[in-house]
Order: structure tokens, then C-alpha cells, then sequence
């Protein structure tokens, strides 16, 4: 079995098709795993239903599997705030959980090792084979050459869809959301910042809990830009922020950290061309800066704050779409709908207030949404499903890519033991397989 990119959800796939005694081959292209989940994301939303914006409404914990598992193993490590609530806009998610990015790598790498998958890093995927309507194998390029991984089955999980491309899949590139690189800013007075933004009512996201070894700490703080602190900050910053695209909300598991500043750009077109890509790269890097020169002008506690982490590339939200036996709508999500084939359940919502699934309630993921149309061995999972907008801002969020990323990995080694097609799989086995690894789901 071969999972292509081992990001959010395809490290979690790699992981669990070894689990089920597959030998299982994952490819990416830079030199660990953890994709956007260690670049782009400010906390992993969410493992938990939207409770607190539902009076009444029971507490659930609805992704577990690995994707809690690696919570676990980071909380060993000190590389986590865990699940802490949050104190405000619990109408939008209910919990905080932040990583340690470098802790992440390290501790996926590990998982990665000891499920026995075939690790090969720096190595990009460069193409498909085909045979009817099943891909053969996949090409690769790395300093060792280029090579060639034949499998029963495969799993896309390069975001951009690249394997499904060169497989010939149909999709579509909807160009609809801005790219990113996200820094890390170091040497920062997070209860100075914190005093700040209160004395001026510029406070919206507020979260406590684990940092630097030490409980009810702040680990998420912040406002969305031009939002809340227009006209409670200074201009100048404000007017900054915006124009540069950058983002105030933040979390930590350390102190003296911000971890995740945000800085958005819009392409002219999909992040897929290369040489707007290159543009973009140099644009963002230079916001980073000038973001980093308001941050130490107008912000107390930030006066001696520098760039302590940026992503390698810059971070996509949206690469190529690609076409799947069923695109999850936003009607399925917000009614809290569930299928026969359910292969997790998601409570989380980022336009939340706006969007909320029903009642605080879950919906399900079916099986049918990360088969890849047309081709007969071909499994997809995170940001690279579902079409519509708004139903995408739900199912693109890290913890449903890796709630994606076992079902597919799980499925793909299922395929591959008995020799069946992605639809042959019957679903009872996948259903038995999921929950017996602790997998939630309902109905
Ligand atoms: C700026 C930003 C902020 C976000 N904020 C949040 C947030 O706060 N909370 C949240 O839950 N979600 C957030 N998200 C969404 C979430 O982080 C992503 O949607 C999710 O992590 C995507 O996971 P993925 O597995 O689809 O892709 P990725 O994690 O990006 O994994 C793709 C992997 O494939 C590899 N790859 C790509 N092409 C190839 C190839 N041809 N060959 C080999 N390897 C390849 C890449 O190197 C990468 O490791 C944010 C996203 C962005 C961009």
C-alpha cells in the first residue's frame, strides 16, 4: 500500500494501514511528517462537539483513534497545551488544543517507525502509472533517482491532489481561499500582551491550559484582525495587519512563544503554478517581516520579539479538488446528517457562529467521500475533498483530515489483504476494523 504525502492525514493513513499488517510505503516530499498541522494551523479543531454553545448540551470527545493517540504521546513529551476549554467564543469551538510543531514531527516520525511503515522522506511523487481503471504504481524522484512503487492500493494525501492528477482523476481548482506562511515569533511577554489587549477590550479568543509544564495558563489569545480591535488598537497597526493579511489570534505551549502568526496572501491563480507560487513565496516572507516590525512597534510584551519559525513552502487551503464517489455539502454538515457508511463523526465548524453543526451535534463522513471517482484503487483524505466552500471549511480542519486519514489508511490495507477494489470493500469490515482501533462513531 502506498499513502502519497505524509501530512495531517497521510501520516495518520501510513500509521494505520502498517497497524493492520499492511506493508505500507509513505512518500513526501520534505524531510518529516506533519504537513500543514505543523506549518499552518493555530490548534487542531477540534476532537470534541460544540457543547458549550448548546446549553443542555452533553460533552463529547468525537475523534479519538490516532488522532488522540498522538495527543497522548505528545502530552509525555511536554508538547501540548492537552484539551484546554476555552474561555471565550465557545460559540465557535469549545476547546483549545495546541502542539509543539518540532515535538509533532518528532513524535509522528516515532509512531511512524514503530507501526513498521517504510518511511521515504525528501521523495516527491512524480507520477502514475495506470492499467484500466487502476493505478499500477507511482512514480518518484529523490536524490536516489527516480524509482517506481507498484501497491495494490494508494492514498492520496499531497493536499494539492497530485497523485489523483497524474492518475488521471477529474477535479477542480477553485482557487477561493488565500495562501499562508505562518511564523513563529520567540522572546514574547504573553502576560504583558495579554494586559495590553484587556486594558484596550481587544481580547476575543482566550483560551487556558497546559504551557511550559504549568496548568491554567493562557494558550490561546488574540483578535481576529479589523474585527475586534479596530478602533481599540492603534491605526497604524491595525491598518498594517490588515493590509498585510496577517492574523492576531495565536497559541502556545510555551512560554515567552507565539506560535502561529498568521500571514495570508492571495494568488492570481492556484497555488498548482509554480511561478506565481515562487512570487507569492518572496510576498509572504516579506509580510512576515513587516508583520514582525508592527508587532515590536505597537504591542507590549513584543518589543524584542523575533521570527523564530516560518514554514518551509508556503501553506495551501485549498490545492485541487478532487472529484470523489460523493462531495459532502454544507447541508449534510450543519444538519448533522450521518450515512451507512460512516467512517468518523466531526463537530467542528470555522465560520462557527455563522455555521454550527445542528444542536451542537455531529456529522458523519462517509466512506463513499474519500473514494476517488473513476478509479478503482484510489483513496482520498484531507483538504483535497469536498467541493462547496462553506461544507470544506468544516472537513478541512486537522483533526477530520486525520479522522480521514485512518479510515483511508485502515481501507486501503483492508483492499490490499483481500484483494479488493475500493468499492468491493464491504463496509461492515472497515466499520469493525475503525472501532476495534477506538475509532467514535454514532449510529
Ligand atoms: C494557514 C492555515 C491555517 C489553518 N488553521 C487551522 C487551524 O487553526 N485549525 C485546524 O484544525 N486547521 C487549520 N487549517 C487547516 C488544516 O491545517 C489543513 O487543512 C490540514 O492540515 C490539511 O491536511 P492534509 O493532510 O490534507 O495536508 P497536509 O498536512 O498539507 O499534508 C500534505 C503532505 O503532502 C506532502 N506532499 C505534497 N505533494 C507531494 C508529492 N507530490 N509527493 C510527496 N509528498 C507530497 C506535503 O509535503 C505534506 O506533508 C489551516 C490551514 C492553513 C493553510
Amino acid at each position: 500500500m502506498v499513502v502519497a504525502g505524509g501530512g495531517t492525514a497521510g501520516a495518520v493513513a501510513a500509521i494505520a494501514s502498517a497497524r493492520q499488517g499492511a506493508k505500507t510505503a509513505l512518500i513526501e516530499a520534505k524531510g518529516y511528517p506533519g504537513g500543514t498541522v505543523v506549518e499552518g494551523g493555530t490548534a487542531l479543531h477540534s476532537y470534541f462537539n460544540l457543547w458549550r454553545a448548546f446549553p443542555g448540551v452533553e460533552k463529547r470527545q468525537v475523534v479519538k483513534g490516532i488522532a488522540q493517540e498522538i495527543i497522548d504521546r505528545l502530552m509525555l513529551v511536554g508538547g501540548t497545551t492537552g484539551h484546554g476549554e476555552m474561555a471565550t467564543r465557545y460559540d465557535y469551538d469549545s476547546v483549545c488544543t495546541a502542539i509543539d510543531t518540532e515535538l509533532y514531527k518528532l513524535v509522528v516520525f516515532e509512531m511512524l517507525a514503530e507501526a513498521g511503515v517504510h518511511i521515504f522522506t525528501n521523495t516527491l511523487v512524480a507520477g502514475a502509472v495506470k492499467k484500466g481503471k487502476s493505478i499500477e504504481g507511482v512514480i518518484t524522484q529523490s536524490r536516489s533517482g527516480r524509482e517506481y512503487f507498484r501497491a495494490r492500493c494508494f492514498v492520496d494525501c499531497t493536499a494539492y491532489g497530485d497523485l489523483s492528477a497524474y492518475a488521471g482523476a477529474e477535479f477542480v481548482e477553485l482557487n477561493d481561499h488565500p495562501v499562508c506562511n505562518s511564523m513563529g515569533i520567540g522572546n514574547v511577554n504573553i502576560e504583558k500582551l495579554f494586559a495590553y489587549l484587556t486594558r484596550r477590550n481587544a481580547v476575543g479568543d482566550l483560551a487556558y491550559g497546559l504551557r511550559s509544564g504549568k496548568e491554567d495558563q493562557i494558550i490561546r489569545i488574540g483578535s481576529e484582525s479589523g474585527y475586534i480591535i479596530r478602533n481599540k488598537l492603534p491605526d497604524e497597526f491595525v491598518e498594517g495587519i490588515v493590509s498585510l493579511g496577517s492574523g492576531l489570534i495565536t497559541t502556545t505551549v510555551h512560554d515567552n512563544y507565539l506560535m502561529f502568526i498568521k500571514v495570508n496572501y492571495r494568488m492570481p491563480v492556484s497555488p498548482t503554478n509554480r511561478d506565481e507560487a515562487a512570487k507569492a513565496e518572496l510576498i509572504i516572507r516579506r509580510n512576515q517581516f513587516k508583520t514582525l516590525e508592527l508587532f515590536r512597534k505597537h504591542l507590549p510584551g513584543c518589543e524584542n520579539a523575533f521570527i523564530a519559525r516560518t514554514s518551509p513552502t508556503l501553506n495551501i487551503r485549498r490545492g485541487r479538488t478532487i472529484t470523489c464517489d460523493y462531495d459532502i455539502a454544507l447541508a449534510d454538515v450543519i444538519e448533522a446528517r450521518h450515512f451507512d457508511d460512516d467512517i468518523m463523526v466531526y463537530g467542528f465548524h470555522d465560520s462557527a457562529p455563522r455555521y454550527q453543526i445542528k444542536n451542537g451535534g455531529t456529522y458523519g463522513v462517509p466512506y463513499k467521500a474519500l473514494r476517488v471517482k473513476g478509479i478503482d484503487n484510489l483513496l482520498a483524505a484531507g483538504m483535497l475533498i469536498t467541493s462547496d466552500f462553506q461544507a470544506h471549511m468544516s472537513t478541512r480542519n486537522t483533526v477530520c483530515c486525520m479522522g480521514q486519514g485512518e479510515a483511508a489508511g485502515t481501507a486501503a490495507a483492508l483492499c490490499s489483504a483481500k484483494k479488493f477494489s475500493t468499492r468491493d470493500l464491504p463496509y461492515q469490515a472497515l466499520r469493525d476494523a475503525l472501532i476495534r482501533n477506538n475509532v467514535y462513531l454514532e449510529a
